[in-house]
């Protein structure tokens, strides 16, 4: 049972590599409730990378015109590409009380704290180290080195807005690592301030709470 209560947005950033995706990927799987921001972007799909699915890609032109329509709740330049979360589902979610994960940098986590206020739970990771982050990136495959080059060269630059999140953890052993985003994620979800049911549960607390 649990009352009912407004969704939240639940930031997950750190430095390309740190393992971002493989984190989002493991606690959609775990949590089925929750729902992913699929964003926009301008760079070419990765081998296996779907559209709708991993990013929406477009041209420039196209994404510039989606910002003109505001159509995007945030959007940054990153490795000189464009990137950004689309609005309508997000705001869509919130209203539904649906909690949604966003994979995204630092400048979205800055925007969109301050596009939601109070809806913004903000968690960064860290790789053990900037060896094992570039032995990461490399065992990924599909970057070329020019690629890698350029995103350990942004690493410790992202690494500096850590202290701007609410929580920080180090993606060393992978299980640990998931279950520690989940105890976030639920954490977040019992804060008072998001319990809109709360009021209507102490004045009427024979009523059927919903089932959860
Ligand atoms: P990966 O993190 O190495 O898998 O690389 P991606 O190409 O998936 O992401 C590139 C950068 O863009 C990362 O820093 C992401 O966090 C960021 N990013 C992805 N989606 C968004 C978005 O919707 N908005 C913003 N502001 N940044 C995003
Ligand atoms: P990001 O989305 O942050 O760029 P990825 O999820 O693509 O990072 O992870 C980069 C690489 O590191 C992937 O090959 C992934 O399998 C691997 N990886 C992620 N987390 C760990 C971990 N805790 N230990 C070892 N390898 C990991
Ligand atoms: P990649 O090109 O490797 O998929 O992503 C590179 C970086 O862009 C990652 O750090 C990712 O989190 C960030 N990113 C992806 N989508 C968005 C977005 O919609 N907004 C912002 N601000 N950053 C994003």
């Amino acid at each position: 049972m649990s009352l009912a209560r407004r969704g939240l947005c639940l930031v997950l950033a750190a430095p390309s590599g740190a393992g971002k995706t493989s984190i989002t990927r493991a606690l959609l799987q775990a949590e089925p409730e929750l729902a992913l921001s699929v964003s926009v972007t301008t760079r070419t799909p990765r081998p296996g990378e779907q559209e709708g699915v991993h990013y929406f890609f477009r041209s420039q032109a196209a994404f510039d015109a989606m910002v003109g329509r505001g159509e995007l709740l945030e959007w940054a330049g990153v490795f000189s590409r464009s990137y950004g979360s689309p609005r309508a589902p997000v705001e869509a979610a919130l209203a539904a009380g649906r909690d949604i994960v966003f994979d995204i940098d630092w400048q979205g986590h800055r925007q969109l704290r301050a596009a939601l206020p109070g809806d913004v739970v903000g968690l960064f990771i860290l790789p053990p180290s900037l060896t094992e982050l570039e032995a990461r990136l490399r065992g990924r495959g599909g970057d070329t080195e020019a690629e890698i080059a350029r995103r350990m060269a942004q690493a410790r630059d992202e690494m500096s807005h850590a202290p701007e999140f609410d929580h920080v953890l180090v993606n060393d052993d992978f299980e640990q690592t998931v279950a520690q985003t989940r105890a976030v994620l639920q954490a977040a979800r019992l804060a008072t301030a998001r319990q809109i049911g709360l009021a209507a549960f102490l004045a009427a607390p024979n009523m059927r709470m919903t089932p959860e």
